[in-house]
């Protein structure tokens, strides 16, 4: 018995359009428009399977795949009427890269493979146009050279420029038959040169090298670098696979042409064709930028008639993949065959606006609207665009490729742009005069790119659009002196390291920093985001400390605040004098008397607050840090005390010095009249209070303080602070009421272990409610919960739920009491070491650890729904507005997440698709 053979070679016409991971996402795109009937040149897939095979054995495809190969050629030959090889009518083979997830660039193609110095006399013969056969066959052996034999570009590039340079001829295009072949002489001695062997002639030879080095370039070092910056794992793309299609021909004369094309404008999602062509070219002319293509409108005055053609094909992809295309076309004598097709890589403002009105055309449901977007792809859409109010002229333009404002420093090449951005953070901006595939590793540095050449569809224009960084393309009145590093404007020459402004929405450039304003919601990101929330089971809510912040928040269309800190309201300038009074006073007296100040100012917030937010809910949570945090360091007060002994020491009369300014004013809160610094008496004031404060400092001092006198331990060992801040809540809630708005603010305790600590501040509670009800005349709503992230809580969950209304899981401190990692420590230290050595998957403080501080926050809300089965439960911190940490929470059942305001909008849409994707699961 033998295993049935293997089958590593599937034609268009039979592979399976949905297999992916099997054909890679060219080759079933290829298989699926050819069996759909789109006009695809006729040609065969070899498997990802065959790719990891040979990979893995060092270099040899697996038995049988030639065999395969040859038996699909002979099909070839046969459905195209021509033979490879064939002197007088050959077949010519394109063989491409192509792995389940697109990777623009970063591996490897050839094109008019089968050419030799027999079959370029049968393309002669064929076509009658040795242009043209003479083109092609210098094309191939260059990029056969380059990829196959491993020879650089610049052995090529050289000697055809200069032959240019000698012709006078800036484009390709303006190269005469002799000069071609003149070309593909030198060319071909190229070749003997740097291999020390004569080009291959053989076709199968050809093949065969192709083959395996299309192979390779799935480890190449692009295509690692790629799969590493943007996380693509073996489960989503596991080897290249290689698509063999017959040749056609764009570069035939001037009824021939080539482009690349978007159903919809991926820059603005609007529902407009957009591509570009260039007559009399062959593929990667227009992806390479080596000629500025012409908008594909012009198709339609230039050739109507493909032009009708090509717009039949960009709605038939569109209605059978429901999703923007971009594909590749060619035209040969009049006729469109397409290329490739996949989905099309949009920037987030393309992809809501086309997710809105596809729903709208009926193409896809809500749901699939919703999913079709990545959660933390929206962050794009809060990018800077520039300050309409900015008076600047431009000093170039270009196109608008890949929209979003920056600013930067001048770079002119990729390696510099690494160099420069590990020597300091300065932001930088790419300016080539065109981008390759090598030049990616700039691009990640980078904070946008500007070329000088190529269009929309260039290499630079896809991967900028891909990353979501601002792109201008084409800008050609800049002239690139790389070797100089500097570029000429007109008069104006920029040199590294000068900083420019890019627009790419508009495809400006300007000279020096313009400055940018924060995005606006457009209309389809409200409608989707709506869509979302009808769909979550979580609510969104914001952690926000002041009123500004909070319409912000609401903006972003957070459901509540989720996590108010009031400490961040005792920083103000104006108001950490008192808080330096109530923490160093030395009796209950002097404290009360410092609180009575701060409680009219808190009242005062929480109005704002509660009116801002209303009907909303507001979880106020009181007084966390440790005291000392709001005091000034011991090192600080010894140097201002040395100082000010140094001054006492020195003044004479009217003599002062400046410093005493800021020392005073340090102590007093506001700036002391100048006269009043001759006094000395104001020294000795200052003196006595720094070392007032220097006591109190170091008999606050804790070894630990983390895991010190912070939380609701400060609550009970000085309870006139909560008290106050209870107090303030209660009546700011009074006052909204009897003002007619309707608010729903909630106490909430930090650091909280057992239920005797709420049930201690609960006594006050309770006792302040009824003063405030007494003297304000009606009952204050609110809800009293606590905070859960000290791991006895959860372990105490039920008792807990006994005296608190609601849980939020604060998991920054959490995790860190779960791993017993200081986070601060961690991150500095042993955290990255444990990622790369894998004992750690991720960062615990940045992505939800699920399985274990997830499962303690699980049995957490188990038990405490055991008591209180609606309970409120949900998260605040970091992790609250993170899509994994998001899907966790709602698994978990929780109520909702409160994140920071500007991440709102990504947490929505994650509420939604943990729900969507829970339902199909
Ligand atoms: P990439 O993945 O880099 O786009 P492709 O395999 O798609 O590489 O090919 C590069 C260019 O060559 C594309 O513009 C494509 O349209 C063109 N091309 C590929 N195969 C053929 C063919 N059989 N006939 C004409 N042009 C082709
Ligand atoms: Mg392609
Ligand atoms: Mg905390």
């Amino acid at each position: 018995m033998t295993d049935p053979v293997k089958q590593y070679v599937y034609s268009f016409a039979k592979g399976d359009g949905h297999n992916k991971m099997l054909l890679g996402g060219k080759g079933a795109n290829l298989c699926e428009m050819t069996q759909i009937g789109l006009n695809v040149p006729p040609g065969f897939t070899i498997t990802t399977e065959a790719c990891l095979a040979y990979l893995e054995s060092g270099n040899t495809l697996p038995d049988g795949v030639m065999k395969e190969v040859r038996e699909q050629m002979t099909t070839l030959e046969k459905l195209t009427g021509k033979g490879f090889g064939d002197a007088h009518n050959p077949l010519l083979v394109s063989v491409r890269s192509g792995s389940a997830i697109s990777m623009p660039g970063m591996m490897d193609t050839i094109l008019n493979l089968g050419m030799n110095s027999d079959t370029l006399q049968g393309e002669i013969e064929q076509t009658g146009d040795e242009r043209f056969a003479y083109d092609a066959y210098r094309r191939f052996i260059q990029l056969f050279g380059k990829v196959a034999l491993g020879i650089a570009d610049e052995h090529f590039d050289e000697p055809f420029e200069s032959i240019k340079k000698r012709e006078g001829v800036k484009e390709d295009v303006g190269l005469s038959a002799d000069n071609l072949k003149e070309i593909s002489e030198v060319f071909l001695e190229v070749v003997h040169g740097q291999t020390g062997r004569p080009f291959p002639e053989n076709p199968y030879e050809q093949l065969d090298l192709a083959i395996k080095a299309v192979l390779g370039s799935w480890s190449g070092k692009r295509a690692v670098d790629y799969r590493r910056e943007f996380g693509i794992t073996p489960d989503m793309a596991n080897g290249t696979a290689v698509n063999i299609c017959t040749m056609v021909f764009g570069n035939r004369g001037n009824d021939c042409a080539t482009g690349v094309a978007f159903t919809r404008n991926p820059g603005t999602g609007e529902n407009i064709f957009y591509g570009e062509y260039l007559v009399n070219a062959q593929g990667e002319d227009v992806v390479a930028g080596i000629r500025t293509p012409k908008p594909i409108a012009q198709m339609r005055e230039e050739m109507p008639d493909i032009y009708r053609q090509l717009e039949e094909l960009r709605s038939k992809l569109e209605t059978h993949y429901t999703e923007i295309q971009d594909f590749e076309f060619t035209i040969e004598k009049g006729i469109l065959y397409c290329l490739q097709t996949r989905n099309g890589k949009m920037n987030t403002q393309a992809m809501v606006r086309t997710s809105v009105e596809l729903v709208a055309e009926g193409l896809i449901n809500k749901e699939q609207a919703l999913l079709r977007i990545a959660p933390e792809s929206l962050e794009q859409m809060l990018f800077p665009r520039l300050d309409p109010r900015a008076d600047v002229t431009p000093l170039a333009t270009g196109l608008p490729a890949s929209p979003g404002a920056a600013c930067g420093h001048v770079v002119f090449d990729a390696d510099r742009a690494v160099a420069q951005k590990s020597v300091n953070s300065r932001p930088l901006i790419l300016l080539r005069e065109e981008t390759k595939p090598e030049d990616i590793h700039g691009f990640f540095v980078s904070e946008a790119i500007l070329t000088s050449r190529g269009g929309k569809t260039s290499h630079a224009a896809v991967v900028a659009r891909g990353m979501g960084k601002p792109c201008v393309a084409g800008a050609d009145g800049i002239e690139v002196d790389v070797a100089a590093r500097r570029a000429h404007i007109g008069d104006v020459v920029i040199k590294e390291g000068d900083i420019i402004t890019i627009d790419g929405t508009s495809g400006n450039v300007y000279l020096g920093a313009v400055p940018t304003v924060e995005a606006e919601f457009s209309e389809e990101l409200k409608t989707l985001l709506g869509w979302a929330d009808e769909r979550a089971g979580l609510k969104v809510m914001a952690n926000a400390d002041i009123p500004e912040d909070a319409e912000r928040a609401l903006r972003y269309g957070a459901m509540g605040i989720g996590l108010c800190r009031t400490e961040r309201m005792f920083n103000a300038a104006e108001r950490l004098p008192i808080v330096l009074e109530m923490i160093v006073s030395d009796t209950l007296e002097q404290r009360q008397a410092a609180l009575d100040k701060l409680l009219p100012i808190q009242r005062q917030d929480f109005i704002e607050l509660f009116t801002t937010m209303a009907p909303n809910p507001v979880t106020v949570r009181l007084l966390d840090p440790p005291i000392h945090e709001f005091l000034p360091s011991e090192n600080q007060l010894l140097d201002d005390l040395i100082q000010l002994k140094h001054l006492k020491d020195t003044m004479r009369g009217s003599e002062v010095l400046s410093a005493t300014l800021s020392l005073l004013s340090n102590i007093n809160g506001k700036i002391a009249p100048i006269q009043q610094l001759a006094d000395s008496s104001l020294v000795d004031e200052a003196i006595e209070k720094k070392e007032a404060i220097l006591k109190k400092v170091r008999s606050l001092f804790e070894v630990n303080p983390m895991l010190g006198h912070r939380g609701v331990r400060l609550g009970i060992t000085f309870p006139e602070i909560y008290a106050m801040q209870i107090r303030a809540v209660l009546e700011a809630a009074c006052a909204c009421q009897k003002a007619g708005v309707e608010v729903h603010p909630e106490i909430m305790i930090p650091q909280v272990c057992t239920s005797e600590e709420l049930k201690s501040i609960k006594v006050h509670v309770e006792a302040i409610r009824k003063e405030v009800e007494l003297s304000e005349g009606v009952a204050p709503i609110f809800r009293f919960g606590t905070m859960m992230e000290v791991v006895r809580a959860c372990m105490r969950a039920d008792e807990l739920a006994q005296e608190a209304d609601f849980f939020s899981f604060g998991t920054n401190d959490l995790t860190q009491a779960t791993f017993s990692f200081s986070r601060e420590d961690a991150e500095n230290k042993f955290l990255p070491m444990y990622n790369e050595a894998g004992i750690l998957q991720d960062n615990p403080f940045e992505v939800l650890d699920a399985n274990g501080v997830g499962k303690l926050m699980k049995l957490a809300v188990g038990w405490g729904r055991g008591v209180k089965p609606d309970m409120k439960i949900g998260i605040c911190g970091e992790h609250g507005g993170h899509p994994a940490s998001i899907r966790f929470c709602h698994k978990i059942g929780l109520s909702y997440v409160s994140c920071s305001g500007p991440r709102v909008p990504i947490a929505r849409l994650a509420a939604a698709h943990a729900a969507l994707l829970e339902s199909t699961q």
